[in-house]
C-alpha cells in the first residue's frame, strides 16, 4: 500500500432518497488495519453506506472522516487520490483484454492520481513496466488464474471475473478497499480463494470494508461486524458477538 491502512469514521450520518431513509444517524468506527464487515437485510442501507464512504453519494447530515481527514464535502474523484478503492457487485472489466492488461489497468490508475502516468510510456520506464507486470501476474497466481494471464477477461467464469476485479483494485495499492457483496456468484473454491484473499489484503496493510450476505465468509475473515437494520445501526463486534446477538437473529427473522 501507498501508506498506513486508512480507518474511517461516520458521525451521525444521514441520508434519504424521497421518502426513503436508507441511513438514519449511524455512527461507525473502523479502525484501520482491519476487516470490517457491514450485515444485514436487503434495503437495511448497506450499500448506501459504501456509497457515503466512497463519496459516490453525498449524505444529507452527519460527518465523514477517512483517517484524520474529514472528507464529508469530498468527491469520489479526490478520493482515490487518498488511496481508496472499490469493488463493484458487477464487475466491470475490459472484456477483450486480457487478464494481465485488465490487472495492470490498476497500476496505470494509480500512477494516474499519482500524478507520473506518463512515465510509463517512456523507454526508460521499461524496467518499471516489468515489475508491475511480474506485481500483476503475481496477483493472478495468488487468485489461481496465473495460467490463465494471457486470455481474455471475457471468456472467464463470472466468478473468476470478480476476482480479476479484487486484483485489479490491489494494483492501485489501496489503503482502504471496499467490497460489495464480492462473494455472489462464486463456487466454494472461489470463495476459499476469496476468504485468503481478503486476510492478505488485510495483512499487507489495507483496511477492508466488505458488504456481504455470505455469513460463513464474513465470520471466517472478518475482524468486526456491524449489523445493520433500516437504516439504523443494530450492533457491532467480533463476529461471535455480532452474529450471536439476540436483535441481529430477530433483524434477520424479520421479527
Ligand atoms: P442494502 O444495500 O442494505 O440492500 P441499500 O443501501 O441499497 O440497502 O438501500 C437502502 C434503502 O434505500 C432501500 O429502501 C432502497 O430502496 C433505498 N435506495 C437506495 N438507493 C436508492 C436510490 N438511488 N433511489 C431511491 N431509493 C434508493
Amino acid at each position: 500500500p501507498r501508506g498506513e491502512p486508512l480507518g474511517v469514521e461516520l458521525v451521525g450520518v444521514r441520508k434519504s432518497f424521497g421518502g426513503v431513509h436508507a441511513l438514519q444517524g449511524v455512527d461507525l468506527t473502523i479502525e484501520p488495519g482491519t476487516v470490517h464487515a457491514i450485515v444485514g437485510p436487503n434495503g437495511s442501507g448497506k450499500t448506501t453506506l459504501l456509497n457515503v464512504i466512497s463519496r459516490l453519494l453525498r449524505q444529507d447530515g452527519g460527518r465523514v472522516l477517512l483517517g484524520t481527514e474529514d472528507v464529508s464535502r469530498a468527491t469520489a474523484e479526490r478520493l482515490a487520490r487518498h488511496g481508496v478503492a472499490r469493488v463493484f457487485q458487477t464487475p466491470r472489466l475490459l472484456g477483450a483484454s486480457s487478464l494481465r492488461d485488465n490487472v495492470l489497468l490498476g497500476a496505470y490508475a494509480r500512477e494516474r492520481t499519482g500524478g507520473t502516468a506518463t512515465v510509463l510510456r517512456l523507454p526508460w520506464a521499461r524496467r518499471e513496466r516489468a515489475e508491475l507486470t511480474e506485481e500483476a501476474d503475481r496477483l493472478l497466481a495468488d487468485l489461481g488464474l496465473a495460467e490463465r494471464a494471457d486470455e481474455e477477461a471475457a471468456a472467464l467464469p463470472h466468478g473468476e471475473q470478480r476476482l480479476l476485479e479484487v486484483a485489479r483494485a490491489l494494483m492501485t495499492r489501496p489503503r482502504l478497499l471496499l467490497m460489495d457483496e464480492p462473494a455472489a456468484g462464486l463456487t466454494p473454491r472461489e470463495l476459499e480463494s476469496l476468504g485468503r484473499l481478503i486476510r492478505a489484503i488485510r495483512d499487507a496493510g489495507t483496511t477492508v470494508v466488505l458488504v456481504e450476505h455470505h455469513i460463513e465468509l464474513v465470520a471466517s475473515v472478518a475482524d468486526v461486524v456491524t449489523v445493520l437494520d433500516r437504516g439504523r445501526l443494530v450492533t457491532s463486534g467480533s463476529p461471535q458477538d455480532a452474529l450471536g446477538d439476540a436483535r441481529v437473529v430477530e433483524v434477520y427473522l424479520g421479527a
